[in-house]
């Protein structure tokens, strides 16, 4: 067996660790005499996990006792659809910052329900950078103010939360950034994320939800699209993806071993600058997509000076198993996607080979 390292913008790298926990455990889980897969989810086994997960990620960001944590299905693009159902009420509108791909993904979804405003879109740009403060009109009476914190298709990532009217709650898709730096969850709302990029296999969604938020959510939602419901039964109305929350609980726990989330903002950060210098330092034969103030700490996304060039870079770092770093066709080039289990060695890997593949090409 040889592993390869692994640059999938989603689903990502797992730890080597908590893939070998898993196998371990595979055919016999706590003493059951059964896998993960076929315990109960109304066991003691169960809901053990369930609660040492959401125990787990409420320590790591340190959130605070007002917040629930929940974990459902359907990917952070039902989301895209939940949050406005349940935090815009009839005849509201809600603002969303503009941003990129999946920003527009979920106002596209927003859009279906209700009114929704669009604010400081960097489109005109080919959203190579975030707004700036000034370039954000905000509606003091919006709903809630929705951003993503980091831009997965172009590589952009918000250092800082935007700073909205104080009143307006404010919502963030984290998909593609959660658990790899601290933040201050007291100034969010809410927080979603798919958990296949940074905490875990497809399959689970993570939300943390201000508990107030719970109490004007309107009557006569269906069960599974009501974070009340949801948050009354633990996230237990129905069958959960039990697998996928188990993993994301190995995760978890790997997290913690590992330094928390201040462990992985040092490490993040140590592989976005491999990765940024080699672009930097290539005299312009490598060229960023993002600006150097929106530049992604989890997705690196570069151009070569063509398409051709592009395609043998692809191929032959395939060759020296550095997999998945084709952009998205939307954005052309390359994409490094460097989550929290990625290691620093695959950086550094990459970096050594942007430079040689320069030396041989440019
Ligand atoms: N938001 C962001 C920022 C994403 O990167 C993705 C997936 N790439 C999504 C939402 C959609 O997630 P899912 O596939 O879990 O619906």
């Amino acid at each position: 067996m040889s592993r390869v390292f692994n640059f999938n913008p989603g689903p990502g790298t797992l730890p080597e660790a908590v893939l070998e926990q898993a196998r371990d455990e595979m055919l016999d889980y706590a003493g059951t005499g059964m896998s993960v897969m076929e315990i109960s989810h109304r066991s003691p086994q169960f809901e053990a996990l369930l609660n040492q997960a959401s125990a787990d990620l409420r320590e790591l960001l340190s959130i605070p006792g007002n917040y629930r944590v929940l974990f459902v299905q359907g990917g952070a693009s039902l989301q895209f659809a939940m949050a406005p159902m349940n935090l815009r009420p009839a005849g509201a509108s809600a603002d969303y910052i503009l941003t990129g791909a999946w920003a527009r993904a979920a106002v596209k979804e927003a859009e279906k329900l209700g009114h929704v405003r669009a604010i400081g879109s960097t489109e005109k740009d080919n959203f190579k950078r975030l707004p700036e403060a000034a370039e954000l009109e905000f509606d003091p009476n919006a709903a809630y103010l929705h951003f993503t914190s980091n831009e997965t298709i172009q590589g952009l990532e918000w250092a800082a939360e935007p700073l909205g009217p104080e009143h307006v709650p404010l919502v963030c898709d984290a998909s593609s950034n959660i658990a790899s730096k601290p933040i201050d969850v007291s100034k969010y709302a809410m927080i979603y994320a798919g958990a296949q990029k940074n905490l875990g296999p497809s399959g689970v969604t993570l939300i943390i939800i201000r508990d107030d938020l719970l109490a004007t959510i309107p009557p006569r939602l269906p069960v599974m699209l009501d974070y009340r419901a949801l948050a009354e039964s633990n996230s237990l109305h129905n069958t959960p993806p039990g697998f996928a929350i188990y993993m994301v609980g190995l995760v978890l726990s790997w997290l913690k071993a590992n330094g928390g989330v201040e462990g992985s903002a040092r490490r993040n950060a140590e592989k976005a600058a491999l990765v940024y210098n080699a672009i930097d330092g290539s005299g312009g034969f490598y060229r960023g997509h993002a600006q150097p103030q929106s530049r992604s700490r989890m997705n690196v996304t570069f151009r070569l000076p063509s398409e051709e060039l592009e395609k043998k870079f692809v191929k032959q770092a395939e060759a020296q198993r550095l997999i998945g770093l084709k952009g998205h066709r939307s954005v052309g080039g390359l994409r490094a996607s460097l989550y929290n289990a990625f290691p620093v060695e695959g950086a550094r890997a990459l970096a050594q080979f942007m430079a040689e593949f320069q030396r041989v090409n440019g």
